[in-house]
This record gives C-alpha cells, sequence and structure tokens, in this order.
C-alpha cells in the first residue's frame, strides 16, 4: 500500500474507532511504518475528524518531517517499532473496557487477562502489564522495551493497551480482541471461570504457528 492510501486508511480506521466509542476525545493514537519514516496521528487530534494531509510524518529519530505536531505518545510508538522490527502499525487506546482491567489491583503483571478464547490467545497472547508512569515519563519508553520484544500486545497500568501487528488492519483486530475480551473478564469477575489450559494453548501453538 503507498503512503497516500495509508494515510487514507489511518483516517478511515479513526473514523471507526471513534464512532464505536473506543476513541473518545482526543484519547488515542495511530501510527503506520513506512519506508523513509512513519505516520502517527497528531496531537490533540480527535480520531473521528483525521485529516490524512495532516498526519504527522516523522523519522525514526521521533522529528517532525511534514504534517501537524506529533501526538505526546508518539515515544510509545516509537519504543514500540525500535523493539519490533516486523511491525507494520500500532494501535494504543484509552477504551473503557481495556483502560478499567489496567487499573484493578492484584493483575498478574505477566499475564493481567486470562486466556479466555482461542482468538484473545491467537490475536493478542499474553498480555503483560507495564507498570504506572506518569504521561510523557521517558522511563515509561524503557519499561515498554523490556517487554515488547517478547510481546506484540502490553497494558499500560492505569492508561490503555499498546498494540503492534504486521499492519495496521493486524493492529486494529488485535486491539479491539483485546478490548472485548477485557469486557468479558470484566463481566466474568464473580463468577468461576475456565480459562483455556495450557494443553489447549499448545494446541493452537502448534495448529496456527503462534510464536507466544
Ligand atoms: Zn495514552
Amino acid at each position: 500500500m503507498n503512503e497516500s492510501a495509508l494515510r487514507e486508511q489511518i483516517c478511515a480506521s479513526g473514523q471507526s474507532l471513534y464512532e464505536r466509542g473506543l476513541a473518545p476525545g482526543s484519547s488515542g493514537n495511530i501510527s503506520v511504518s513506512l519506508a523513509d519514516g512513519w505516520l502517527l496521528t497528531p496531537t490533540n487530534a480527535c480520531l473521528g475528524r483525521l485529516d490524512p494531509a495532516r498526519l504527522s510524518k516523522l523519522d525514526w529519530q521521533g522529528k517532525l518531517i511534514s504534517g501537524d505536531p506529533a501526538s505526546k505518545e508518539a515515544f510509545l510508538h516509537r519504543a514500540m517499532y525500535e523493539e519490533r522490527g516486523r511491525a507494520g502499525a500500532i494501535v494504543h487506546l484509552h477504551s473503557s473496557h481495556a483502560a478499567a482491567v489496567s487499573c484493578m489491583a492484584g493483575l498478574d503483571p505477566c499475564d493481567c487477562i486470562p486466556p479466555l478464547t482461542a482468538y484473545f490467545v491467537m490475536k493478542v497472547g499474553r498480555l503483560p502489564l507495564v507498570p504506572y508512569h506518569r504521561p510523557g515519563d521517558p522511563k515509561l519508553a524503557d519499561a515498554i522495551r523490556a517487554l515488547a520484544c517478547r510481546h506484540h500486545a502490553v497494558l499500560l497500568a492505569n492508561h490503555g493497551p499498546v498494540v503492534s501487528g504486521t499492519d495496521l488492519n493486524a493492529a486494529l483486530y488485535a486491539t479491539e480482541e483485546l478490548e472485548e475480551t477485557a469486557k468479558l473478564f470484566l463481566l466474568l469477575r464473580n463468577t468461576p471461570v475456565s480459562p483455556l489450559n495450557g494443553a489447549q494453548i499448545n494446541e493452537l501453538k502448534e495448529t496456527f504457528g503462534l510464536d507466544l
């Protein structure tokens, strides 16, 4: 896909997330890697009303090449791309259910949401928790890098998910699966559940060649 088609795809995806209540206000950001840098949604932009011509284009040092000033959360994306060489796109949301889980006490920091469904295992895998840092704290980038080498999706404590994919659709589908599974997890909080067991997860790994 060429740059202009990717710009259109970012805007259409942002609008879809906004219309479904997954990116309220000016929350959330989307990035896509290019041969000569990367595109990111601008700072204070509403994902429901993005302009393809005004998306921020950055180089790999984070310098703005063109477009509006980039999201202040650009460093989250950079940290993820630095560890995941094959990532084509990254989605970061403050979506309600995933953000709610990120605020819960007693989460397993290596595995925040149990393997409730096969699709969660296949699209998200194990979801680690990145400890809380204030917005803009550079230590947050280090904390993401430490986990992103092994995980394409992470959950920022008291904040929301950061999810990479081989392309934008893959990143979106994984983010939406994470949000829906977070919703199931919350719905089931007071109910005994039987998540997938180790043998069932291994079967998925072997059948679908997953690297979890
Ligand atoms: Zn955020």
